[in-house]
């Protein structure tokens, strides 16, 4: 999963980007309205955190140019504490969540992840797939009941294809939705991931589909 974190306050920006990153997530950032606009206007984000009181162009703005040209991804905005009239704006504005400052990273982690699972179809915080259960709010994965441990790009990877099992996800999704802006994106590293997953879970539950991607679905359910 990728985030977008656009907070003109460098420390906040700082705080907010190492605790998503901590929580498994891909995460670019923005200083101001104007480069947040751009980003969230060109790459495909699976959610967004967005301050309201921004530089060169409000939150506001931003997000109503975003709904505009039809981007859809998940927004929660940030917004200044007794400023009920900011949160109305935002919420018309297309905005799915909001919280205000300041805040606990908690609640920020806890959002994101309704926001996600939300987006995906998904109501609760667990997702499975025949024995693979996902545990969104501890990141972890267990087979059977099992713990079973991922390196960070395979639980990435996992997790994005548990939020959107059962249909078929390409390679450039996949490297689009889990490496930030600035990685060195060579789709045959997916390839490798793919591999090391399937030793680390049943193997026949993530198929290859000839020219289109992967699918991660329970074989049993298939006909
Ligand atoms: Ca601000």
């Amino acid at each position: 999963m990728r985030l977008l974190v656009v907070e003109d306050d460098p420390d906040l920006n700082r705080q907010l980007v190492a605790a998503l990153n901590d929580a498994g997530y891909a995460v670019d950032s923005a200083l101001d309205g104007e480069e947040g606009h751009f980003l969230g206007d060109t790459e495909p984000y699976d959610a967004v955190i967005l301050d309201i009181g921004l530089p060169t162009m409000d939150g506001i703005s931003v997000l109503e140019q975003w709904r505009r040209d039809q981007r859809i991804m998940p927004v929660l905005i940030l917004t200044a504490r007794d400023r009920w009239s900011d949160k109305v704006a935002g919420m018309d504005a297309g905005a799915d969540d909001y919280v205000s400052k300041p805040f606990h990273m908690e609640e920020i982690l806890a959002r994101v992840r309704a926001l996600l699972r939300r987006s995906a179809g998904h109501a609760t915080s667990e997702i499975e797939c025949g024995p693979i259960r996902l545990d969104t709010k501890t990141a972890r994965v267990t087979i059977d009941g099992s713990a079973v441990k991922l390196a960070s790009h395979e639980f990435r990877l996992l997790s994005y294809l548990m939020h959107h099992r059962d249909r078929v996800v390409s390679r450039t999704e996949l490297v689009e939705h889990l490496y930030e802006q600035d990685f060195d994106r060579d789709s045959n590293t997916i390839e490798v991931f793919i591999g090391r997953l399937r030793k680390k879970i049943p193997a026949d539950y993530i198929k290859t589909v000839r020219g289109l991607g992967y699918s991660l679905a329970d074989p049993q359910n298939e006909a």
